[in-house]
């Protein structure tokens, strides 16, 4: 009987984690809509209740449950009818998946920590990017606090790991917004250095090289599809983030992969 009880907790427990780890990145995922939403329209994201965008309402606690508050409305706010953006739940989606996976790599952890905070940095940024072609300085600034605050709890990344990592991807980018004059903007430099701490070098390189090919290969896909023009702008931080978690997950192999093949 007791062996019985030790294995059902065995395998209870990692489950219940991961469900834990999903329903902290759903919430986390929903409080991001808010600075998705706030941050570049200059309003504060600490205080002040959640209201609808179109008809301004203050919104019940049943109306903000991450997912399904939005499945149950059909898309729709509960007073106007008019239809919530599909950004709420996509964001509350990709951010649960997201934590679930770094649970998963990384384990309970001051890394985890540190990585669960950049993916979080990484996902604002990338939507308010998606949305109006800018990244706020303060998003990056907090980012890059937290990055030192929680590098020094996680003893991952040295000093110098973490200072060559910040030249090399900031570097890079700048090189690039350069020469395709002004086709990588100033917001996507100082985004790609604050990868850069948190990841160090060599991991910093990687990322970098994965968010070059991950963008590139977005753009093409959007010309060729006609969704977008030659002159359009691209957003650069969804492919930075791309890069920089890539990198987080697989970096490690891709770099003995490239090692033992060209070196
Ligand atoms: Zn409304």
């Amino acid at each position: 009987m007791e062996m019985m009880i030790i294995i059902d907790i065995n395998v209870l427990e990692p489950k219940l984690m991961t469900a834990l780890f999903f329903l902290a990145g759903l919430l986390t995922g929903s409080f991001l809509n808010v600075v998705v939403y706030r941050l570049p329209r200059g309003e504060t994201v600490v205080w002040g209740r959640s209201y609808c965008p179109a008809c301004r309402r203050s919104l019940a606690w049943y109306d903000l449950i991450p997912i399904l508050s939005y499945l149950f409305l059909r898309g729709r706010c509960r007073y106007c009818r008019l239809p919530i953006s599909p950004r709420y739940p996509i964001v509350e989606l990709v951010t649960g998946v997201v934590f679930t996976t770094l649970f998963y790599n990384f384990g309970l952890s001051w890394i985890l920590a540190k990585y669960l905070f950049l993916s979080a940095v990484l996902v604002a940024a990338s939507f308010i990017d998606l949305e109006h072609y800018l990244i706020p300085d303060s998003l990056v600034v907090t980012g890059a606090c937290g990055g030192i605050l929680l590098s020094l709890l996680a003893r991952d990344v040295g000093f110098w790991a973490a200072l060559g990592g910040i030249a090399a991807a900031a570097g890079f980018l700048l090189l690039v917004a350069v020469i395709s004059n002004g086709g990588m903007g100033g917001g996507d430099v100082k985004l790609a250095g604050m990868v850069g701490l948190y990841l160090g070098l060599p991991l910093a390189a990687v990322a970098l090289f994965l968010s070059l090919i991950t963008g590139g290969l977005a753009g093409v896909c959007l010309l060729v599809s006609g969704r977008k023009k030659r002159q359009d702008p691209l957003p650069f931080a969804p492919y930075i983030a791309a890069g920089g978690l890539l990198a987080l997950l697989f970096g490690k192999e891709i770099l003995h992969w490239y090692l033992l093949k060209f070196m």
